[in-house]
């Protein structure tokens, strides 16, 4: 299920994200101390399947704990855990104050065995322990009118299912998205939301866990069968994950220079069959020396990230942002739609970016207090596709020439490739 970012932390968050924090939890409570008082009497089935849910699911915590201990550690993104193979069978057949009561217990294992060895703090699993709570009483609450009519059977069945994890996504994903949302941590939208392939593998759990309810209510042992799938499913995530690590900046979060070599490659090759064109920028701070020799390494850091940041906030979506290598940037813009990248275009989203990093005040904690990092600035070279190169390395050359000049010409200046370095050849009319 969906928990954290890993950088989201509590004690940093703004009033009104311990507010939200402490009303989710509050209700998750209120929610299952109602069931309790005004439930009757629980039956001895039901006990017994959320005994069922609790061994499984803590069988399957311990197998996969150190896959989980490394996926936690790489994750950069909101971050699914795949326990809701249980979570989601038990909101399908349990009331709220049994379905808490597996939520509780997983989680707590969880947190034991995963999550406190990756050293995330406590309140983040109790928070997303809340909103599980919640959104299995969701779930329950879409299939229970059908479960009081003696069930239904066939397609309509599939669709209450289908319905229930709509309403258990819907609770958990929005009140974790708020959380992120309404804290000073400026996630992005992929953040948010997470991306298409997170939604696919939480999907793909929710369906186990309708299995694992079927089969609980069938034949018990056959539940165990849904063990050697999901372990499947989290070696696959951990491939997905480790393959992001390997391509990603760490300090900056930005693809790093090899990813975005291949990347780049590929969209010049489209951009060739296409008769398009593309632009390469390459950006370099000025005299970032100062900065580490002024403040030490680590505000160089911080000051690295924060002009990533603005960089990959003042360029387009598509358009391919890297670190490439120490205080040195770089970006490949494809064409915009109907027009190509001329010179005139390089030259202007390379000066917004040079005025934003001008403009930039970066706050760092040094031993001796709070400071903002100001005064900086940057030089970028840039180059077009097909006019100055006919492939990628021509192409940054040209561009790496052109940072160069604006370094000579005192640096925080823009510069565009003049003329091709090599000459392009001419037809009989020229
Ligand atoms: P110029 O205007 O000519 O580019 O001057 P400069 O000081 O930016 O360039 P120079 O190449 O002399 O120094 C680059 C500096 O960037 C030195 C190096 O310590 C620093 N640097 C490179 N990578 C990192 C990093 O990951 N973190 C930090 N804090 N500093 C880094
Ligand atoms: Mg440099
Ligand atoms: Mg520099």
């Amino acid at each position: 299920m969906v928990a954290f970012a890993a950088r989201w932390a509590l004690r940093s968050e703004p009033a009104r994200v311990r507010l939200l924090v402490v009303v989710v939890e509050l209700l998750a409570v209120v929610f299952v101390a109602a069931g309790w008082l005004l439930g009757g009497g629980l039956h001895g089935g039901d006990i017994v399947l959320a005994g069922w849910l609790l061994v499984l699911g803590m069988v399957h915590i311990e197998a996969a704990t150190g896959i989980e201990r490394v996926r936690r550690r790489v994750a950069a993104t909101a971050y699914f855990d795949l326990s809701s193979v249980w979570t989601f069978a038990a909101a399908l057949l349990l009331p709220v104050r049994l379905s808490a009561l597996v939520v509780v217990v997983l989680y707590a294992h969880l947190w034991l065995r995963v999550w406190k060895p990756a050293g995330v703090p406590m309140y983040r699993l109790v928070y997303t322990a809340a909103t599980v709570v919640l959104a299995a009483h969701a779930a329950y609450a879409v299939v229970a009118p059908v479960r009081d009519a003696g069930g239904a059977h066939g397609l309509p069945a599939l669709g209450w299912v289908a319905l229930a994890a709509a309403a258990y996504l819907l609770v958990n994903n929005v009140l974790v998205a708020a959380a992120m949302a309404l804290g000073g941590g400026k996630p992005s939208a992929r953040e948010l939301v997470g991306g298409v392939d997170d939604h696919v593998l939480e999907l793909a759990t929710l369906c186990l866990g309708v299995m694992v309810a079927l089969a609980l209510t069938a034949d018990r042992w056959t539940a165990a069968l849904a063990l050697a799938p999901l372990l499947v499913l989290q070696r696959a995530v951990q491939v997905r994950q480790l393959e992001e690590a390997a391509t990603t900046d760490p300090k900056t979060g930005l693809l790093n220079a090899a990813a975005w070599r291949a990347e780049a490659v590929h969209r010049l090759g489209r951009a060739r069959r296409t008769h398009g064109s593309a632009a390469v920028l390459i950006a370099d701070l000025d005299h970032f020396k100062a900065v580490n020799d002024t403040h030490g390494h680590l505000v160089g850091d911080a000051v690295l990230a924060a002009v990533a940041a603005e960089l990959r906030a003042e360029v387009r979506q598509d358009d391919l942002v890297a670190r490439f290598g120490g205080e040195e940037f770089v970006v490949l813009l494809p064409d915009l739609p109907g027009t190509g990248v001329g010179r005139r275009e390089v030259l202007a989203v390379a000066d917004r970016v040079r005025r934003r990093v001008e403009g930039l005040g970066v706050p760092v904690t040094t031993s001796d207090g709070p400071l903002v990092v100001d005064g900086l600035s940057i030089s970028i070279g840039g180059a077009t596709f097909p006019a100055d190169g006919q492939d990628l390395e021509t192409v940054l050359a040209a561009a790496d020439a052109a940072l160069y000049a604006a370094k000579d010409a005192g640096r925080n200046t823009v510069r565009v490739a003049a003329a091709p370095l090599v000459p392009q050849a001419r037809t009989a009319e020229d």
